[in-house]
């Protein structure tokens, strides 16, 4: 797989140095979610105050591509409206359903568009979502729960 070298760096940076990883021991909701097909799993915290995403906390295992995109996913939903965080997971599931041809909106996707060369890749396709799946399932949980 060959993507852009500073996509790959971006990608690599987060994985050496996960943002937000270690589980948080309060939150509303927790959900653990697995891709099979590549092995990688997380486990992922969340916590809202109102309609705000206040704390995500995560840990996991796979992959660079799903550990990274995780730990990137994570710090840009924290402290976002979750209309905000929806459009952002919205955005990113298109550019994964691209097929290498998206065009990435920077300003909303800001280094989760490190990702872009991923979409051309099905097999990896998985492994980038695996967080970001996450996040929605948590997010749905945390709003039943509130
Ligand atoms: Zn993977």
């Amino acid at each position: 797989m060959q993507l852009d070298n500073l996509y790959q760096e971006v990608i690599l940076d987060h994985y050496k140095h996960p943002e937000n990883k270690g589980l948080a021991t309060s939150y509303d909701a927790q959900v653990h979610h697995i891709n099979p097909s590549c092995g990688d799993e997380i486990t992922l915290n969340l916590t809202l105050q109102g309609q705000k995403v206040s704390a995500i906390s995560w840990d996991g295992v796979g992959c660079s591509i799903s550990q990274a995109s995780v730990s990137i996913m994570s710090s840009l939903m924290m402290n976002k409206e979750l209309s905000e965080a929806q459009t952002i997971l919205d955005e990113f599931v298109a550019l994964m359903q691209s097929k290498g041809s998206g065009s990435p909106d920077e300003s909303v996707l800001e280094d989760a568009v490190a990702f872009a060369g991923v979409s051309q890749y099905p097999a990896r396709i998985k492994c980038a979502l695996l967080g970001w799946m996450a996040f929605k399932d948590a997010s749905v949980q945390a709003q039943k729960k509130n």
